[in-house]
């Protein structure tokens, strides 16, 4: 099974020696319009209950081969977090990932991969959502502030803070962007 996982909580074991404040609920966003490479709808499932204190997404196919996005505790991060997870974990089965094999984690191609689907959420909040500046900075430090908790360096944290934000300011839309990456794989 291929799972992807949004890199705030990758391989990362949480580790917390002094209990977690617990998280503030947040009401549930509404789960984007999803469709993978192949033209299969993809199903956004909660799941709750699980010690990770932190909103997480996975992409992943179902045991019936339904592609999915299970979203971990999203009542633990404000909408614009929840917003942007969601469309990052569409994005991993909008450029086929979901179906290749995984690389090798935090290799180089993975690290790619993360960084594209960081690229089409947030290309996808600007043209679907009307995500301006200040919208996409509630994000980002909602984000920031989750891989800090979680043990990210600040090197990583400010990488991906900066793919986010060149990203965030390029021409074209999301769609562009899938195109390209399938015909770099051979998918279309
Ligand atoms: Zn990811």
């Amino acid at each position: 099974m291929r799972r992807y996982i949004l890199p705030a909580v990758l391989g990362i074991a949480v580790m917390a020696s002094s209990p977690v404040a617990q998280a503030q609920p947040f009401e549930l966003v509404d789960a984007p319009a999803c469709v993978n490479n192949k033209g299969e709808p993809v199903a956004f499932r909660a799941v709750e209950g699980t010690r990770q204190p932190l909103a997480a997404g996975m992409a992943r196919r179902g045991a019936n081969g339904e592609p999915m996005v299970m979203r971990s505790n999203f009542a633990a991060a404000p909408g614009p977090l929840q917003q942007f997870i969601d469309r990052h974990e569409c994005a991993h089965h909008q450029t086929g990932d979901v179906d290749m094999p995984h690389p090798p984690r935090n290799g180089p191609v993975h690290l790619m991969n993360e960084a594209v689907a960081d690229c089409i959420a947030v290309l996808r909040l600007r043209h679907e959502e009307g995500y301006d500046a200040g919208r996409l900075m509630q994000v980002v430090e909602a984000l920031s502030a989750d891989m800090k908790k979680i043990g990210f360096p600040d090197i990583s944290i400010s990488s991906r803070v900066r793919n986010i934000e060149s990203c965030f300011a390029r021409e074209g839309g999301a769609d562009e962007l899938i195109n390209a990456r399938l015909g770099e794989r051979g998918l279309k």
